[in-house]
């Protein structure tokens, strides 16, 4: 093995990364007998945060010809999502939304996800190398990958294209100096998994993610994702700011930050905090170009918003099927051009997404979402959006969501 290892090797892709966004292209890469290398630095299953899946993620997740392991893991199913805040709530039942197409998905954990996915892909045929980290790259003549293996050894692949999935570590972008300071600013989540102990007694849906804001502060806020197995994740998002005036010891700071919020005070009273606090901090992230004629940026190797509508995974996926759709075409022959058949269309959705967070932190996307009495036909496009159809070109919160968005804002005020 370290011997071949050792030696420069060829394929046509390789990937970066075997995440999401890194599986689901390698799944519809294998699937028209590209050869595909995916280069992944962990062993799995390893953590990740981001465990609330959306609706329009299934679609390609069965495009990749993954949907039956998904179905058969016995995942928590998710069907909506609830607001809340200070007593209000608002309820979206994905059912109920403006776009054609499924209405339901799962709340996962990632480990667990991201393991099925990549062995399925294994299975199909792509070779995934684990414990390999890619460490250097040049683009010369075709692209060369400097990747270092389990044992330490340096060795290169040649390949006529690569993508980047290597999420928050962002290899390319930092690699081959494409970063650029993201619009949102720095915020700092504190999360973890608990033994729930919510009470089956009809006052809480499993089925639905929950959101809720600080009583005090519309910029601090909260998610409780139900899993299947009694356990939930739970987090908080603020300024550092903010928490400054919090324990500096994490578990302190959630639990303190938790008892704050009136219904998850309520629904975490016998909750165990056993398990390792985890932190993200200034995650929100961009690139000055997501493509270039040898390479691609996927998912949050490309551009991260915030964590606000669980829209990361399903951006990844899109974001994976378009590169995986333009270097089929490439590979059959046809000219491509990455601008226009890669990063146009896959900024659509992220653009919709991304003023509905910019709503969010502003406050007037809030009002917006627990708005009494809301008009049905504004609700399901709205809802559309938060159930990942942000590419629906039928969708006017799709077309142009700032005007849109600004619109209900002026009529939500008033
Ligand atoms: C606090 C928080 C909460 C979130 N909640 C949600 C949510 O509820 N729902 C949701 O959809 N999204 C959520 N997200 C976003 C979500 O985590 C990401 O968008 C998603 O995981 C991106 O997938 P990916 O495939 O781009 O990257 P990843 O899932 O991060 O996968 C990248 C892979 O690349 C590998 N890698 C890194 N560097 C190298 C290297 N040099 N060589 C080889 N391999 C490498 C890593 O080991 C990793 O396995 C959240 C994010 C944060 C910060």
């Amino acid at each position: 093995m370290d011997n071949i290892l050792l030696t420069k090797q060829q394929t046509q892709v390789v990937i970066i990364g075997a995440g999401p966004s890194g599986a689901i292209a390698a799944a519809l890469l294998q699937q028209k007998n590209i050869d595909v290398v995916v280069i992944e630095k962990s062993l799995f299953p390893r953590f990740s945060i981001g465990e609330s899946l959306l609706p329009a993620c299934m679609e390609i997740i069965k495009k990749a010809n993954l949907l039956d392991v998904v179905d058969k893991a016995s995942f928590q199913l998710k069907n909506g999502a609830l607001f809340h805040k200070a007593g209000r709530f608002s309820e979206f039942d994905f059912s109920n939304k403006f776009t054609e197409g499924g209405s339901t998905t799962y709340q996962v954990q990632r480990g667990k996800f991201d393991k099925i996915l990549a062995d399925e892909v294994q299975k199909q045929g792509a070779e995934i190398r684990y414990q390999h980290k890619l460490i250097d790259i040049n683009f010369d003549y075709k692209v060369l990958l400097s990747i270092i293996n389990e044992a330490g050894k340096e060795y290169q692949i040649e390949a006529d294209f690569v993508l980047d999935a290597s999420g928050s570590a962002r290899v390319l972008p930092r690699l081959l100096d494409l970063e650029e300071p993201s619009s949102f600013i720095p915020r700092k989540s504190i999360f973890t998994h608990v033994k729930d102990n919510i009470l089956n007694d009809g006052h809480f849906d499993r089925d639905k993610i929950l959101i809720a804001i600080h009583p005090d502060d519309h910029e601090v806020w909260y998610w409780l994702i139900p899993f299947s197995n009694g356990t939930c994740s739970v987090g908080v998002v603020a300024k550092e700011s903010f928490l400054v005036n919090y324990s500096s010891d994490n578990k302190l700071a959630l639990q303190q930050l938790i008892n704050e919020e009136g219904e998850l005070n309520r629904l975490l009273k016998n909750a165990n905090y056993t398990n390792e606090i985890g932190e993200a901090l200034g995650y929100s992230a961009k690139a000055q170009k997501l493509c270039d004629e040898k390479f691609a940026l996927l998912g949050n190797a490309g551009e991260f918003l915030d964590p606000v509508f669980s829209s990361g995974v399903t951006i990844a996926m899109k974001s994976a099927e378009l590169a995986a759709d333009t270097l089929i075409r490439k590979f059959s022959g046809e000219t491509v051009n990455w601008r226009d058949d890669y990063e146009k269309p896959l900024m659509v959705g992220v653009d919709a997404f991304r003023c509905c967070v910019e709503g969010w932190y502003s406050g007037a996307f809030q009002d917006v979402i627990l708005y009494p009495n809301p008009s049905k036909k504004i609700k399901e496009m709205i809802c559309s959006i938060l159930a990942g159809y942000a590419w629906d070109g039928k969708n006017p919160f799709v077309i142009a969501p700032s005007r849109h968005l600004n619109n209900v804002f002026e009529l939500c005020k008033s």
